[in-house]
């Protein structure tokens, strides 16, 4: 029995398509903290936007609150297939 040839799959529109259609898009929000410049990226929340101010959150590094500001919104598509 002979093996079928393995041919090198090639990114094409259509394979693209098919990738948007079966991965779920993930969104990230990256919160900068205006007092220790540290920048966490956590689940974005509804009503996220850049530059909005988070004054009920506290810092993760330095814990003060009224410092930390959404500085990125970034999204990444996941494989729900993969664990
Ligand atoms: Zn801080």
């Amino acid at each position: 029995m002979a093996e079928e040839p393995q041919l090198p799959s090639l990114p094409s529109i259509t394979d693209d398509w098919d990738r948007k259609k079966r991965f779920i898009e993930k969104k990230h929000s990256i919160i900068k903290c205006g007092e220790c410049n540290e920048s966490v990226s956590r689940l974005f929340n509804l009503g996220d936007f850049v530059f909005k101010k988070l004054p009920d959150e506290e810092c993760e590094k330095c814990h003060r609150t009224k410092s930390l500001t959404i500085v990125e919104i970034y999204s990444e598509w996941v494989d729900p297939k993969k664990k």
